[in-house]
């Protein structure tokens, strides 16, 4: 089933996700009907506060982005094909970076059609558990490292567009459509 995306700035995106700790249907559940919007909204990625859940969860599938966007990808110490990977779901992720920083364009599905230069390290690593609660470790780079970073930073209620994240000069470009869309969002909930 496919879930509605919260909008910028509707409050949940800036609550800091609590723990998984009951791993039961309902979670394989909410995992499942992510990575069905994910897929509907075309997006790489999706943290559990874009769907109004308040935990620390997100999915990633960089397949129809990583043509050009090649990720490394190393799992538990394998490096396997994104075929095989694909899609991941990060159960209570804990994410180190490390590399050159870079700086690339990003967007959000919960800040449709805004898209800005971000910088972040080029390399992550992240502890995460499986829907069944067994711990994994992800090494990646490229697109996988950069989606890993932005998801990551949803489940503690920060976005991409803010100033902890991308610099004054690109705020102040965007700053009339990030307006323009909390009002929308403002009117479509009444
Ligand atoms: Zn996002």
């Amino acid at each position: 089933m496919s879930l509605r995306v919260i909008q910028y700035d509707e409050a949940v995106l800036r609550q800091p996700g609590l723990p998984v700790e009951i791993f039961d249907d309902d979670l394989r559940m909410l995992a499942e009907n992510m990575l069905e919007t994910m897929y509907e909204e075309e997006g790489i990625g999706l943290a559990a506060q874009q769907v109004g859940r308040v935990t620390r969860l997100f999915v990633m599938d960089s397949r129809p982005a990583s043509s050009d966007n090649f990720s490394r990808c190393v799992i538990d110490g394998r490096e396997l094909p994104l075929e095989i990977i694909m899609p991941l779901v990060l159960v209570n992720p804990t994410l180190e970076t490390f590399g050159e920083p870079l700086t690339m364009e990003e967007g959000c599905l919960s800040l449709p059609e805004i898209r800005g230069q971000v910088k972040r390290p080029s390399q992550v690593k992240v502890s995460f558990q499986d829907l069944d609660g067994h711990p994994h470790l992800l090494e990646c780079d490229g697109l996988l490292a950069r989606c890993a970073q932005h998801e990551q930073d949803h489940l503690d209620g920060i976005l991409f567009i803010d100033p902890e994240r991308m610099s004054d000069s690109e705020r102040t470009r965007l700053k009339p459509e990030i307006a323009a869309l909390r009002e929308s969002t403002r009117r479509s909930l009444g």
